[in-house]
Formats: structure tokens, C-alpha cells, sequence
């Protein structure tokens, strides 16, 4: 399984547009993170986690020539707001398939009415087919997926297992029997937004004591806020076997 790091940021990015921040700034490739987003491929097959307002951008870094599923965490704008660009996929291969909670698919309905239109669709506009999923285990081509049920401040939100390979984000609680569900990983994917608190996301802090409940064999941080520092300084600091990870980031598992 190849796991590629499309989007490493929080919700505006990095560089915010406009911002004079040190970070904003710096000329370091590992200091630009587009939005939050993974690339997942194993025996032919590619999926991505969230769709997000760099999507196209991130299929052409990646170099993403086929597109077999997008498994939604939530429904942030940060996280769906990508999906139109899923055409020139759509173009090839028929209507994409996508996985998420019920409520994340109303969600696209409001933002993306054309996709979804029954009747007299215009012919430029993509399809997708819905697989609404629940905390039950689904199956991905020969791989078990698991979901992982946590929050976001109120808002529900999935992370998701494939077999030793977990991926988190924008979580701020995960219940104790959610937790369970994690152990024995080889790699554990999880959000660290910053070192204040936050409302809805883990700082450093809560990310770092996740990990070490959890135990996975190596640890990676996303969802990263400029305010978390320079990627380099930040990495200095971190324990062994945790990494910041930055976009473009290719591991094998
Ligand atoms: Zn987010």
C-alpha cells in the first residue's frame, strides 16, 4: 500500500493568502501545505480521503491518472469543496464512486445540486454513486476499511482503518471503544493543528498523547496550522517515530 500526502494544511492553507506570518513566508517546499488530503493506492486501485478546494491541483501533483473512490471524513468546506474537478475522472470511467455518512452527502447535495440532478442534467456534469456507510466494516476491493467514529467539537466525523494503515483528521474526541479499534498499527495518521488549544481539533499536545495510547509503530501529523511553527523546527522537537508530515510525502506500508 502506498500512501501519498496531498494536502497537509488546515482549513486556509499554507501560505494563508494576504498573511506576513514567518511561516506564511518561508521558502521551504515542507512550509507550503495544501489542504488536508491523502492519496491511497494498492494492487492498481487509487482512492482519496476528502476532496478539497486543492483537489485538482493535488491529482496533478500526483500525477493521478484514475480515481476508483473518494471516502469523505466530513463535510467541512475544506474537505469536500474539490468535487467538481473530479470530471476529467468521471469523463473516463463513469460516475465516481463515494463513501461517507448520510449526512455528508446531503451536505454535497446543497453545495453541488448538478451533480446530483435526476432530470434534464447538464452533459458536462459529473456523477457520483453514494455508499453511505455506518460504523459497520466495508469492504474496498479486497481491503476491510474500518471506520473510526470521533468529533469534531459537536460534529461527527470518520477517520478510517485499512488494514495497519489508519488516517485521522479533524478530530478532537475519540471514544475509548473507537480507540481500541487503532491498536497494532503500522502507521497511524493523525491531526495536530497547533500548540494552543483548540475547539475542535487536537494541539500537539492531545495529538502526541493519542499516539501514545494508541501505539502505532510510526506516527504522522497533519492537518497543520501555520501557527504550529517551521516544519523543520517542529520535526527537531517531535518524539521518535513521529513525524510532521508535509505534502508530496510518499510512504509504503
Ligand atoms: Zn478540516
Amino acid at each position: 500500500m502506498k500512501i501519498t500526502f496531498l494536502g497537509t494544511g488546515t482549513s486556509q492553507g499554507i501560505p494563508i493568502i494576504g498573511s506576513t506570518h514567518p511561516v506564511c513566508l518561508s521558502d521551504n517546499p515542507k512550509d507550503k501545505r495544501l489542504r488536508v488530503s491523502v492519496l491511497i493506492e494498492w494492487s492498481g486501485y487509487s482512492y482519496v480521503i476528502d476532496c478539497g478546494p486543492d483537489f485538482r491541483q493535488q491529482m496533478l501533483n500526483a500525477k493521478c491518472t484514475k480515481l476508483d473512490s473518494i471516502l469523505f471524513t466530513h463535510e467541512h468546506a475544506d474537505h469536500i469543496m474539490g468535487l467538481d474537478d473530479i470530471r476529467p475522472f468521471f469523463f473516463k470511467q463513469g460516475a465516481i464512486d463515494i463513501y461517507g455518512h448520510p449526512r455528508v452527502f446531503k451536505a454535497l447535495e446543497r453545495c453541488f445540486d448538478y451533480i446530483f440532478e435526476t432530470e434534464n442534467k447538464y452533459p458536462g456534469a459529473p456523477s457520483v454513486n453514494t455508499h453511505a456507510i455506518t460504523n459497520a466494516v466495508f469492504e474496498l476491493n479486497g481491503i476491510n476499511v474500518m471506520p473510526i467514529d470521533g468529533l469534531h467539537n459537536k460534529l461527527q466525523v470518520y477517520g478510517y482503518r485499512f488494514n495497519d494503515f489508519a488516517y485521522l483528521t479533524d478530530m478532537k474526541t475519540v471514544p475509548d471503544a473507537e480507540i481500541e479499534k487503532l491498536y497494532n498499527l503500522d502507521v497511524l495518521v493523525v491531526n495536530a493543528l497547533r500548540e494552543a488549544p483548540h475547539i475542535s481539533h487536537f494541539n500537539l499536545e492531545e495529538a502526541l498523547a493519542f499516539i501514545d495510547r494508541v501505539k502505532p509503530k510510526r506516527a504522522y501529523l497533519t492537518h497543520i496550522s501555520h501557527l504550529l511553527g517551521f516544519h523543520d523546527e517542529v520535526q527537531q522537537n517531535l518524539p521518535e517515530n513521529v513525524y510532521l508530515a508535509y505534502d508530496n510525502l510518499e510512504i509504503t506500508i
